[in-house]
């Protein structure tokens, strides 16, 4: 059993304010017991957090020369991406993640070969090793990888040449096999805290046929299904024309508007939208930062106070600093979709600290997180409380709060707990040598190098065919 004595025990955030002091104790995977205690040393336990939308971006897009950029061109920068080992890959992005407190990770895989069997069980081992729990999300699509519009403007404006390098490039296995694969991963890569999800990007992504394919094997299978909902403009002009009567009538056609189901980004949702989700039990993943630096701007917080969809916080591996700072990144969020003015309407702090540490893991395996509670799941983190509060003046727990609130970062994280396991001791992943992973990654990245020319030629395409044509 370990004991953690603590200088303030902050269980439950997004319910009470801290307590001074305190000790708790680990049994196994659980929490043994929360006792009050004289305060000792310099932690300040709070709950492990949950990212609950990423792709494992070890290799981060700024660095192979992808700058942010709306999405849709976005996309197309990100062929420039360097083909590397996907154990060290996805091994540097949830080391990462560990630093900064996250203990569990939805992660929606970008195959990078064809051998997509091999990749997740690569990335399975890479999140055992950290020791993070992990969602894997196997993607399914078939359609409009070349734009929207069926790729006619993108093949339109480039050579006959470059749009057979395209084609080649986007090829896929045929839908009814990509799901079947769902089946094989989560056979080979499954565990008490591995779980496979079937990963339609998005409905623009998967043509109906697939969809209602997914939906039904998900049924069956009773695997949760995760996909992007609504990230950007151009996406809700592309379901209302598909679909005026919303995205939840488009989902429901599919049989996907269920509880199994998770929707990522949700930016343009509009409040029917987000109702009809709450009705159904669909988990909705904020990604904040992702969408302030891929141009899409913010998700409505005010439409978003008091609707009942679990809510959870994704860095979908675009931090504001590209860090991978969830705490951060629930700053930024609350400050972005929380109350204006003496208004109220907004998410609430508390709110955002329960999407972050509690509701957000319903995209993992459809329960909510508890805190730190006797028999809850030992899911830890110690924040130092030199770090964040050495001037505090006023002593009251709720100045504490404050304090936290408004400085949490990763530097501030020095140990994490995950179902008991120490995977970070004072600052430093335990469970592989994380500076070293990420040379060895970053090396093997530059002697492959090779952005493809007809990447950059579609991208211009796209954004030409993208840009609103205003009067001169
Ligand atoms: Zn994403």
């Amino acid at each position: 059993m370990t004991r953690l004595r603590a200088a303030a025990i902050w269980a439950r955030p997004w319910d009470a304010p801290p307590v001074w002091g305190g000790e708790l104790s680990l049994s196994g995977a659980r929490i043994g017991a929360v006792t009050a205690a004289e305060a000792q040393g310099d932690a300040i336990l709070i709950p492990g957090l949950v990212n609950a939308h990423d792709h494992g971006r070890g290799l981060r897009p700024l660095a192979y020369g992808a700058p942010d950029a709306p999405l849709e061109a976005w996309l197309w920068d990100l062929w420039r991406q360097p083909k590397t080992d996907p154990y060290l890959t996805a091994l540097v992005a949830f080391g990462r993640m560990a630093l900064s407190g996250v203990a569990t990770v939805v992660h929606n895989h970008l195959p990078q070969t064809g051998d997509w069997l091999g990749e997740a069980k690569a990335v399975a081992q890479a999140a055992r090793d950290i020791g993070l729990r992990l969602g894997f999300v196997v993607p399914i699509l078939d359609r409009n990888l070349a734009g929207y519009d069926g790729g006619a403007a993108v093949k339109a404006a480039v050579t006959a040449q470059d749009w057979a390098a395209i084609e080649h490039a986007q090829a896929l296995p045929p839908v009814e096999e990509q799901i079947a694969l769902v089946g094989e991963i989560a056979d080979a890569i499954d565990g008490p805290d591995v779980i496979t999800q079937f990963g339609p990007p998005g409905p623009q992504w998967l043509g109906e046929k697939g969809l209602t394919a997914v939906a039904q094997a998900a049924e069956q299978s009773g695997r949760r299904v995760h996909l992007h909902l609504l990230e950007t403009r151009l996406q809700r002009s592309w379901l209302d024309a598909e679909c005026p009567e919303g995205a939840h009538v488009f989902l429901e056609r599919a049989g996907l508007l269920n509880n199994r189901l998770t929707v990522a980004h949700g930016v343009f949702l509009r409040p029917g939208e987000i109702a009809a989700l709450s009705d159904a039990g669909v988990a909705l993943a904020l990604n904040t930062s992702s969408n302030l630096r891929l141009f899409s701007g913010t998700a409505d917080g005010s439409a978003l106070l008091g609707a009942r969809l679990p809510l959870g916080i994704g860095l979908d591996g675009m931090g504001f600093d590209d860090d991978a700072d969830i705490l951060r990144e629930l700053r930024l969020t609350a400050a972005l979709l929380g109350p204006r003015r003496f208004d109220t309407a907004g998410l609430s702090r508390s709110a955002i600290l329960r999407a972050g540490m509690a509701t957000g893991r319903t995209a993992f395996d459809g329960a909510e997180g508890q805190g730190l509670l006797p028999m809850a799941q030992a899911d830890v983190v110690a924040l130092s409380l030199q770090k964040l509060a050495y001037d505090q003046i006023d002593p009251a727990p709720e100045a504490l709060a404050g304090l936290i609130m408004g400085r949490a970062s990763r530097s501030a994280v020095r140990d994490v707990w995950v179902a008991g396991r120490q995977i970070v001791k004072d600052g430093a992943v335990t469970g592989a040598d994380l500076p070293g992973a990420e040379r060895a990654l970053v090396d093997a990245a530059r002697a492959t190098y090779a952005a493809p020319d007809w990447a950059s030629r579609a991208r211009a395409a796209c954004v030409a065919a993208s840009t609103p044509k205003r009067p001169t």
